[in-house]
């Protein structure tokens, strides 16, 4: 069986027309899918009974089993789903507001990038997730908002590396933000990369406008490398002329992201060190205090840790936003729900 999320409209219209069917019911099936939030052919009444028939036997909708969903107080859902007997993802929908419904997707099962402090990257990657299972991360998120309810972003920035897995979510986000898909804008929806300069600039030249987040952790390589295993060899400076490049090409600010770890890039001079780097550049800088991952030594940093960084890098011109982590009782942060569920 064929799964009809991974079917671009063309090859869905192609499939219809091979069927001796008339084309335009590809479009009446994928308004099904993305708007009107069909569980099941069956639901798909505007089409013959006949029809539905024909889609049952070829394709199926969803390949996923949701293993488990958590609520938190402040409103996040998450989703963990499996994709076959030991592949298991995350997918989280953040309880902003009514106005602001964000999902957060993943794009492997597992990541090799090597964050030491995450929990996704412990045991390595197993595999890209196709096109069709980063779309039904997003189609499983959309069916748990109320009728009235929208998607209105989406951040790349669950399980595994986007940019290393760029041929399947390239196709996937098209679907996210075409008017006949989800209909959200591309300047709604955040890539957030290691930093892969190859990849960083793939991603320019296609100008998508897509934003672009950099999870940069540490300014300088010695104290980066220890914590993302993936700068070893590619070093901060090549990731920022890429990041540069892509400003240039799509006249898209990129967020640089700081997990903040206690003790350990939380300090004035590893402030004052990232000022430096940036400063000059149209940078956004997001502060992420770090969500404690069980069987790692990092800590979370103190709330004046936090604030004292912030402020030195308001005073460096820098803007910066401290980013609050949500669902922290759901286990929230990347990978952790999958770890903990086995
Ligand atoms: S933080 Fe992101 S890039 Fe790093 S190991 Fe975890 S999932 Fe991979």
């Amino acid at each position: 069986m064929l799964h009809l999320l991974e079917q671009t409209p063309e090859q869905l219209q192609a499939w219809f027309i091979g069927q001796g069917l008339p084309g335009y019911r590809a479009a009446q099936v994928r308004q099904w899918l993305f708007t009107r939030r069909a569980r099941d052919f069956n639901q798909m009444t505007d089409l013959p009974q006949s029809v539905r028939n024909r889609l049952a036997d070829e394709f199926r909708i969803w390949t996923t089993r949701i293993v488990t969903h958590r609520k938190s107080d402040d409103g996040t859902e998450k989703l963990l789903l499996e994709l076959s007997a030991h592949e298991r993802i995350e997918c989280v929908l953040l309880g902003d507001d009514r106005h602001h419904r964000t999902i957060c997707i993943s794009t492997q099962v597992g990541c090799s990038m090597g964050c030491a402090f995450c929990a996704s990257g412990l045991d390595g990657a197993a595999r890209n997730l196709t096109a069709g299972e980063i779309i039904e991360q997003m189609l499983r998120l959309d069916r748990l908002l109320t009728e009235d309810e929208r998607l209105s972003h989406i951040g790349v920035m669950g399980m595994g590396e986007p940019l290393g897995n760029l041929d399947r979510l390239l196709p996937a986000l098209a679907a996210a933000a075409s008017p006949d898909g989800l209909g959200i804008s591309a300047r709604r929806i955040t890539i957030s990369t290691v930093g892969l300069p190859g990849a960083i600039r793939r991603l320019a030249n296609e100008n998508c406008q897509y934003h672009l987040a950099v999870s940069l952790h540490a300014a300088d390589d010695r104290l980066r490398d220890e914590l993302v295993a993936a700068n070893r060899g590619v070093g901060i400076q090549s990731i920022l002329a890429a990041a540069d490049y892509y400003f240039d090409l799509t006249g898209r600010r990129v967020t640089f992201e700081c997990v903040l770890l206690a003790g350990v890039n939380d300090r004035v001079e590893d402030a004052r060190r990232l000022v430096r780097l940036l400063s000059g550049r149209p940078a956004l800088v997001n502060v992420i205090p770090y969500n404690p991952v069980a069987d790692l030594p990092f800590r979370t940093p103190t709330p004046a840790a936090v604030a004292r960084f912030v402020e030195i890098r308001a005073q460096g011109a820098l803007n910066a936003n401290i980013r609050h982590r949500k669902g922290d009782r759901i286990d929230a942060a990347c990978g952790q729900l999958r770890r903990r569920e086995g």
